[in-house]
């Protein structure tokens, strides 16, 4: 491994000109302990190199998106072809009709999709038109589940199972913070407890029906039909967050997850916020569901919502590129298959040397917890060992493993990793574990 002088170099630099030298606060190593990040520089495939040359096996995946591996020649080829078409119109294009409709194939929920720009301006939307629909304006969300930065959903618990939020960030007026209640996850007594209490007020009850944002954590049995019975029942509507999910285990959202719940209707949300994979690895975002909540939205009903980019030719292109990737038959099974070596191979090699280590992992994602405890909520999440998370992180960076800079955040598998990918994986984090016990 080259020292990482030129990173370095550049983080400097970054930061005179960049706030904090990097365009998102996830991208600095801030919760590993701090210094430069790694200035990437190529990447193909599953693996990238930095700016000195040093080269990395990727399992952050751009936090989700990248799922066919970089530069995937059947994505890029899509993508060219559509900048020299032209990269904006300001008009509808058939593009995303198509893609609409592909959504719509593999997502029964959505009646009426409308693309956007990002997660954040996809859930800040649903949150809107839930709004419009119901004619309330609280919202009850779940401790740890993260909806993107808009000013509602930066928003934590209160001091209870179900008070009233606090702002999660400066710059969010009290009076918005209060109108959001936040409740446990996998735990239904706190969301019957807010209903009751507030239950009148409630537009919509939001939550990513399977977690990637304390790491990869699993409703309990029954949770979500719980969660869509009750919200039901007091005149709420059920909002999915699956910009991380969707697509991530299998062609289709947490809604059509047949290994995991066999009633959909049960679980049928009335929205759904997308993002990540659906765009390929451009910047993209998309909301929908029912016909009558999606009647809402401009120009066919009162709730604004709009956008410049929103639905550009290469975002859409890449999209439906990417999706053809994942309709190949036998994809997500191997990189199942892969995660579940990788897990297996952790587990027993923490276990060697002695390392607490809980791992829970959803088809091809997983999540490493170093703790003796189950992870099913943000409460054991947040207590883990964030100190030898960040050995760990380092020890792996220095062997060429690149993990997300967080202990909540997943290692992702793509269609690019390979058998050797997990061997060579496995090697190092043995090494790893090894240094920091
Ligand atoms: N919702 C979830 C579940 C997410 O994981 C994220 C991003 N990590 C967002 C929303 C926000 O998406 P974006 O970063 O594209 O705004």
């Amino acid at each position: 491994m080259n020292a990482r002088t030129e990173s370095a170099r550049l983080y400097k630099a970054a930061q005179q000109h960049i706030v904090g030298g990097v365009n998102s606060p996830s991208r600095s190593f801030k919760a590993v302990g701090g210094g430069a990040p790694v200035f990437m520089k190529r990447a193909e495939g599953a693996y990238f190199w930095d700016v000195d040359g040093n080269r990395y096996l990727d399992y952050l995946a751009a936090f989700g998106p990248i799922i066919t591996g970089h530069a995937h020649p059947h994505v890029t080829e899509a993508i060219v072809r559509a900048a020299q078409n032209g990269t904006l119109y300001g008009t509808p294009t058939e593009g995303e009709v198509a893609l609409a409709q592909r959504l719509k194939e593999a997502i029964p929920s959505m009646d009426k999709v409308r693309f956007v720009n990002s997660g954040t301006e996809a859930v800040m939307t649903t949150i809107r038109v839930a709004r419009a629909a119901t004619g309330r304006n609280k919202i009850v969300k779940f401790a740890g589940c993260y909806h993107g930065h808009s000013d509602l959903v930066l928003v934590a618990a209160g001091s209870g199972p179900s008070t009233l939020g606090i702002p999660d960030s400066a710059g969010i007026p009290v009076s918005i913070a209060s109108e959001v209640i936040t409740v446990p996850f996998n735990d239904t007594d706190g969301l019957k407890l807010a209903l009751e209490r507030w239950g009148d007020d409630v537009a919509a009850v939001m939550i990513e029906p399977i977690v990637g944002n304390f790491g990869m954590v699993m409703p309990k049995p029954g949770f979500l039909e719980e969660v869509c019975r009750m919200a039901r029942a007091a005149g709420a509507l059920v909002i999915y967050d699956e910009v991380i999910t969707a697509f991530r285990f299998h062609y289709g959202t947490t809604q059509t997850y047949a290994a995991a719940f066999a009633d959909f209707a049960a679980i049928e949300p009335d929205l759904t916020a997308l993002g990540k994979i659906i765009g390929g690895g451009l910047p993209i975002g998309a909301y929908g569901g029912r016909r009558e909540v999606m009647a809402q939205v401009a120009p066919l009903g009162p709730a604004y919502q709009a956008g410049t980019m929103a639905g550009n030719p290469a975002s859409i292109a890449a999209g439906l590129a990417c999706l053809d990737v994942l309709r190949e038959p036998g994809v997500y099974a191997r990189m199942e298959a892969l995660a579940i070596r990788l897990a297996d191979g952790l587990r027993s090699s923490a276990d060697r040397h002695g390392v607490p280590l809980t791992i829970n992992r959803i088809g091809g994602a997983l999540s490493t917890h170093f703790c003796d405890h189950p992870v099913t909520n943000y409460d054991e999440a947040q207590d883990t060992d964030g100190e030898r998370f960040a050995r760990f992180f380092r020890e792996m960076l220095e062997r060429g493993i690149y993990l997300a800079p967080s202990k909540y955040e997943a290692w992702f598998l793509t269609t690019a990793h390979t058998d050797a990918d997990i061997d060579a994986t496995l090697e190092a984090a043995d090494a790893s574990f090894k240094a920091i016990r």
